[in-house]
């Protein structure tokens, strides 16, 4: 008879979500929901209160489920989204371990995670990783305020009613609708802006603000607004569904945007950018260059004379920035840094630091291999893990020093202060990290529907 599989489920609510926040019952109700789908019996569901998973206070529901996994009660986790499980970098990779050890998987309501492969760890490292730096940045109660409304898909207050819908910011105004749907498909035919206010014009359509005439300058951020779309912007990114209907769709939205970034390009330095250069297209392979629809950072495949672009793919540059520099971060402190180190050094010079290096490595591969088969414990693994780590550390510096790669020049900090080391770089420092240690990133097409980074629509390609 096949074994049945015992999942614990684990939910929270912080105390960052007040109110309207998505509630412990429906984070319950969505795992148990999945827990049928797949034939899993629930062994218990662990709940904590009003604790947030940043602040490092206890939580004693997840300290008892890490338990029962340790003591392998458990064969699965059911969680709604990671950020419920552990928003603290350091705790992800105890709770990696612990689950390594026990053969526990996780699984997660908002999409899989499977701590069991190689991108899904690193996956959750980044949204770890994010979600910290996230949880440090934020502060002041109004910002938070406005991006929870924002995630609701609550309108923004305002002065003048969104053009395409009635003062109560929600309702549909038909006849405006009807404008919109026509500027975005003569746009998307190639009609340029100029041309379209001039058509509005003498149409004699009025505006829904103070001007008495539109103007590119009225009418481009209506064009490529979420907001026709139904989709909820804050600070120029989508974060969301919005509680009033598109006129648009999500997708012709996405369609206009990348039409918008294909055919405004601008023009200066490229070493303005933390990626440029690194990036392809995951349609046609060209290398994407900067582009600032909106005054909105984009990296964007485009199509112009001499250039074998598909002009077709085109992604916000904040968000992928904020995506890979965790990611980059986090390979610096891996094991993984120490061949891209001595590839780099020259041949036959400082062997004494090259050796360390590929000693100290070999040291971590060994105690993983003890792990795997069984000759350590857990809490042995976890203890001769640290001090060969900190060993590897202290050996990959020692190179990058005497060897003048400069790698970690600048990098004072340890371990978690390592994220906000990397913020306070000058970009030329890190766009030099970023060269050095990743190879490319090719960004893939956002998938039919998509309104967030998908992390699977980056393949990261490491320097070894
Ligand atoms: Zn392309």
């Amino acid at each position: 008879m096949k074994k049945m599989t015992a999942a614990a489920i684990y939910a929270r609510i912080s105390s960052d979500q007040t109110g309207e926040g998505l509630g412990v019952q429906r984070q319950l109700e969505d795992c148990r929901r999945l827990a049928k789908d797949r034939d899993w019996v629930i062994a218990g569901e662990y709940v904590d209160n009003d604790v947030s998973a940043y602040s490092g206070k206890p939580r004693l529901a997840y300290e008892r489920m890490v338990g029962d996994i340790v003591e392998r009660r458990i064969d699965a986790v059911l969680v709604y989204h990671l950020d419920r499980l552990t928003r603290r970098p350091v705790e992800l990779e105890h709770f990696i371990d612990v689950c390594t050890v026990a053969g526990v998987d996780v699984t997660t309501v908002t999409g899989d995670v499977g701590l069991g492969n190689d991108n899904g760890l690193l996956i959750a490292r980044i949204t770890s990783a994010m979600a910290a730096a996230e949880s440090g940045r934020k502060s002041a109660r109004i910002r938070r305020k406005m991006l929870q409304n924002a995630q609701m898909g609550k309108p923004n207050g305002g002065a003048n009613r969104p053009f395409g819908y009635e003062s109560d910011r929600i309702t549909i105004r038909d006849a405006e609708a009807a404008i919109i749907r026509e500027v975005v498909s003569r746009y998307l035919d190639g009609e340029s802006l100029n041309s379209l206010t001039r058509w509005m014009n003498e149409k004699a359509v009025p505006t829904s603000g103070v001007a008495d005439s539109w103007s590119v300058r009225t009418l481009r951020p209506i064009l490529i607004s979420g907001r026709i779309a139904g989709l909820r912007d804050h600070h120029g990114k989508t974060v969301g569904p919005a509680v009033w209907p598109g006129i648009i769709t999500p997708e012709q939205h996405e369609t206009v945007l990348d039409t918008f970034a294909s055919r405004h390009i601008e023009r200066r330095p490229p070493h303005l950018y933390l990626l440029s250069g690194l990036l392809r297209c995951g349609r046609c392979g060209n290398t994407l260059v900067t582009t600032s629809p909106r005054g909105v950072r984009r990296y964007t495949c485009t199509r112009t004379p001499g250039s074998s672009g598909c002009g077709q793919l085109s992604i916000n540059a904040s968000m992928l920035e904020e995506f890979i520099a965790p990611a980059i971060v986090l390979r610096l402190e891996s094991p993984e840094i120490g061949p891209v180190l001595v590839a780099r050094a020259e041949p036959g010079q400082h062997p004494e630091q090259l050796g360390e290096v590929v000693r100290a490595q070999q040291a971590m591969l060994q105690l993983a291999a003890m792990l795997g088969a069984g000759e350590l414990t857990r809490a042995e693994f976890l203890e001769a893990r640290k001090a060969a780590a900190a060993r590897h550390a202290r050996a990959v510096k020692r190179l990058d020093r005497v060897a003048g790669i400069r790698l970690f020049d600048g990098w004072a900090s340890e371990g978690a202060a390592h994220m906000s080391a990397w913020q306070q770089l000058p970009l030329a420092r890190r766009r030099e990290i970023a060269r050095t240690v990743l190879t490319s990133a090719v960004v893939q097409p956002r998938p039919r529907g998509a309104r967030v980074l998908d992390p699977t629509r980056v393949e990261l390609v490491w320097a070894t």
